[in-house]
């Protein structure tokens, strides 16, 4: 679904040239989980904002749903707005709106009549156990509760592919297990494919691959079962 080739990525700050990912190659197929794992600095962001089509400056290939992208940014961003869900170390849900409203924002991007709208976002913020704080604005909510609402956003247009860089770095290990499994348990149901970056090892077990970066270059790849 989503196949990258022969990408090379430098960063130039000045005079000073630093090649963030070296001939990288993955394909991410439709409804698998991969992980994405490596060291701080070994090019994990770097790599996810190529898939999420967040940076056009690389070189190499992008091939998404069997279409290779131009780098332009207007398909980009239709790509980014129908077929893509994306969630951050950092939550990332706007302060002030509400989570309701933080959901409903890539439905009503695409254009989705309110009623179908309101259906869909409390169907999402009751699939996350937050029905009853839909009105709550992301102050209100802890850590575990605004990373559940930017999972609702995330998947609540039913995209492809969801990229999550480090989504359980700022949470508590027992908070952060039920997030890993909701976004299991959310993707299966939706067939939706994940590629996530993460230190953590259940986020790893869970997940169908492994791809480790280092040096922003790709070690190993192993299969995992799916337990
Ligand atoms: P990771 O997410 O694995 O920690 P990054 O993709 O953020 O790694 O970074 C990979 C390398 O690229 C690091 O050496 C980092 O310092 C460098 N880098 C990341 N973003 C930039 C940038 N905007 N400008 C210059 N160098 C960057
Ligand atoms: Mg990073």
């Amino acid at each position: 679904m989503l196949q990258l080739t022969h990408i090379e990525k430098t960063y130039t700050s000045g005079e000073v040239q630093l090649r963030a990912l070296k001939d990288v190659n993955l394909d991410i197929r439709a409804g698998t989980m991969v992980a994405l794992c490596g060291p701080s600095g070994s090019g994990k962001s770097t790599l996810l904002n190529i898939c999420g089509l967040l940076d056009h400056d690389y070189s190499g290939e992008v091939c998404f749903a069997g279409e290779v992208l131009r780098k332009s940014h207007r398909q980009s961003m239709k790509i980014r707005r129908t077929q893509l869900g994306f969630v951050f170390q950092k939550f990332n849900l706007v302060p002030v709106m509400t989570a309701f409203e933080n959901v409903a924002f890539p439905l009503l991007l695409n254009g989705m009549k309110e009623g179908e709208v309101r259906r869909r976002v409390m169907g999402m913020l009751d699939h996350v156990g937050l029905s009853q704080f839909s009105n709550y604005r992301p102050d209100r909510l802890s850590g575990g509760q605004q990373q559940r609402v930017a999972i609702a956003r995330a998947l609540v247009h039913q995209p492809k592919l969801v990229i999550a860089d480090e989504p359980t770095a700022s949470l508590d290990s027992v908070t952060a297990k039920q997030i890993i499994e909701l976004m299991k348990n959310l993707g299966m149901e939706q067939k939706t494919a994940f590629i996530v970056a993460s230190h953590d090892d259940r986020m790893t077990r869970h997940c169908d691959r492994v791809v480790e970066l280092k040096d922003g270059v790709i070690l190993q790849e192993s299969a995992l079962c799916i337990a």
